[in-house]
């Protein structure tokens, strides 16, 4: 049985990872996966900075066109389709609409121009993959197809055009996704462990790095760990991890932040929309379960990284983004639910953070005389499968003693859980539906299982088969479909360390936005036997929970995008009384959704 986070003891290993982001597990997968034996150290938890606050693409990214980074968007956009090839149960396909605004910049023809180059640039993006995930090519929508889709958006565009990219549903479970895949091999994986400086030994003139010493931040026991290689994928903290190796070390970091703000939903359609502001910045608005994700934003950032909170001036400039972007200023600070934010670790380049490139770059220290060591920066969540490989064609190639290295194409290759590389989460659906059925789990709560676990959501149905109790929600907050045996999954199997980590990265409930601490109190105390808790570490656990979310900002109640299911219900009656009385106005608006049904079956037509 697969386990993560084993108690912390010295070792030594062909490859030391420092930072358990999306980049560093994506590293430890390609080394793993070539038979090398490799230890990941994160200081916090596992994809729990940057790679937590992301938008939620997996996307060729169509902005980085305007820079003519064409190399860069083919990149993602080939990574995109291996995305939704290896984790089909995690990754599916989204629609984008870009409103022509009187102000949009580029114009309407650059704009079909760029995107008929995005639909060239991704000529085989439908290979080999399966109906349900294939990408439609752009099309151009009139100023009619838009005010079917949305006449809020068409009062202010002349117009719009559309197409595809796809969504990462739960970003952390795919995260946890690459990282079991790594498991797996035999990859060795410890969470809240901090490297805390290097091992720099000086032979023949030479300085050579030999691997870290490292301090279970929890616990506080230490270890060291000895490796061929070391590899810094430490993201924001790039510069700072090599200042412990390399105190005179030239790279410059220039850092900018990225907040969004998850609502209640701002659309009733299911498009994402990529708005442009007036002052020539951009948010998308992207519909995730039932929420609407905004953003992000992108601001230069100079404090230290650990100390990142989303500050009242962030909030103020997407606020008024929105607002004044779209018509009657429709967005309400108690529509807010949760203020995620990341950092973007940007090699100084002197450009503005928001122009600097998104490409990634693999530093080899061995140029300024530190032998054993590498540094990786930038780049985005979709090319870290590639990043993981390029990292290893290097690392490969200064290794003193690889041994028998297997020749492996992860491009090829399942992430753990697929229902296999092509092939389509709906019939594995189904299959488990009619072959698992469990007692006390409804359809609803079975199908959120696999969208979460993939073929791995048996485990958690073994729980409930041995203990009924384990199939209660753990919220009766709608969206939220997590249970109980989810909980102890996470503590006993996935290297949970604290109610943030199970809340957050291992379940559902705290990604969507500010939980009750009724609904964490419930957690902790199933979760205390395991970890040890007495009921000062259950109330200590669920109050640092609670404070890592902005409440100073937002609304600061706990709701779903709807409120909870009682006043979901209540307010579905109020509407259909007013409904009645407004018979004449419910026709119009049907007749309107109607022709938006038909547009947009004619758009993926095209
Ligand atoms: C606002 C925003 C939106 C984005 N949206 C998208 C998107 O939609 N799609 C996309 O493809 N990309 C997106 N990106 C880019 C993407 O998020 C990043 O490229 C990716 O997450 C970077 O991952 P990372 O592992 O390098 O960094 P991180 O996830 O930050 O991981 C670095 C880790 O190193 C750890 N660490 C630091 N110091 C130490 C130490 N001494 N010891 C041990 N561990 C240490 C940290 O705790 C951290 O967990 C977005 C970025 C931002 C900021």
């Amino acid at each position: 049985m697969l386990q993560i986070g084993k108690e912390l003891s010295s070792g030594r290993y062909d490859v030391l990872i420092v930072g358990g982001g999306i980049t560093g597990i994506a590293i430890a997968r390609e080394a793993a996966e070539r038979g090398l034996s490799v230890c990941l150290v994160e200081k916090n938890d596992f994809g729990g900075a940057t790679s937590a606050s992301t938008s939620k693409l997996i996307h060729g990214g169509l902005r980085y066109l305007e820079n003519f980074e064409i190399g860069l968007v083919r990149e993602s956009l080939a990574e995109r389709r291996i995305l939704g090839l290896a984790a089909s149960h995690l990754v599916k396909p989204l629609p984008f609409m870009i409103p022509v605004l009187p102000w949009s910049k580029p114009g309407k023809l650059i704009l079909r121009t760029g995107l008929y180059m995005y639909d060239a640039l991704s000529y085989d993006r439908n290979r080999d993959v399966p109906e349900g995930h294939q990408i439609p090519g752009s099309v151009s929508l009139s100023e009619r197809e838009v005010q079917a889709v949305d006449p809020m958006i068409a009062s202010i565009a002349k117009g719009a055009l559309l197409y595809y990219d796809y969504q990462s549903l739960h970003p952390e479970r795919l995260t946890l996704a690459f990282l079991k895949s790594a498991l797996q091999k035999g990859a060795v994986f410890y969470n809240h462990t901090e490297a805390t400086g290097f091992i720099v030994e000086e032979a023949g003139g030479r300085r050579n790095l030999q691997g870290a010493e490292v301090r279970d931040t929890i616990t506080g026991k230490t270890a060291t760990i000895r490796a061929g290689i070391t590899i810094n994928a430490s993201g924001p903290w790039m510069d700072l991890v090599l200042g412990l190796a390399d105190r005179k070390s030239e790279t410059k970091l220039s850092r900018s932040t990225g907040i969004h703000f998850l609502t209640k939903p701002l659309f009733k359609h299911n498009n994402a929309v990529l708005f442009r502001t007036r002052s020539g910045r951009h948010f998308f608005v992207v519909p995730w379960e039932g929420f609407s994700l905004i953003g992000p934003t992108d601001r230069p950032y100079t404090k230290h990284p650990d100390e990142l909170r989303p500050g009242q001036d962030d909030f103020d400039q997407l606020f008024e983004d929105i607002n004044d972007t779209l018509p009657g200023a429709p967005l309400t600070r108690d529509m807010i639910v949760d203020i995620p934010i990341g950092i973007r670790p940007l090699i100084f380049s002197g450009k503005s953070t928001y122009k600097a490139s998104r490409r990634y770059e693999i530093l080899d220290h061995e140029s300024k005389g530190l032998h054993g060591l590498i540094s990786v920066a930038g780049g985005k969540w979709t090319t870290s499968r590639q990043l993981g490989e390029d990292v290893m064609t290097l690392a490969l190639s200064k290794l003193p003693d690889p041994g028998n290295v297997m020749n492996v194409n992860t491009g090829e290759l399942p992430l753990f859980g697929s229902p296999g590389f092509g092939n389509p989460d709906d019939i594995y659906i189904d299959f488990s539906l009619k072959n698992f059925s469990t007692e006390g789990i409804s359809p609803e709560v079975h199908r959120h299982l696999i969208s979460m676990y993939g073929t791995e959501h048996t485990r958690i149905l073994e729980y409930v088969h041995k203990k009924k109790a384990l199939a209660k929600p753990v919220s009766d907050r709608f969206p939220t479909k997590d249970i109980m045996a989810q909980v102890l999954f996470s503590v006993e199997h996935e290297g949970a360390r604290t109610v943030s980590d199970i809340i957050r990265r291992r379940i559902a409930l705290g990604t969507y936005g500010l939980p009750t601490e009724k609904e964490l109190l419930a957690v902790a105390q199933l979760a205390a036997p395991l970890l040890k808790w007495n009921q000062t570490e259950v109330r200590r656990q669920v109050k640092e929970a609670l404070a890592e979310y902005p409440t100073e900002l937002m609304g600061g109640k706990a709701q779903g995008p709807a409120g909870s299911r009682t006043t979901a219900k209540k307010s579905a009656r109020t509407a259909a009384k007013k409904a009645v009385k407004k018979s004449v106005k419910k026709t119009a608006k049907k007749a309107a959704r109607k022709t938006g049904k038909k547009t947009s079956k004619k758009a993926a037509r095209r």
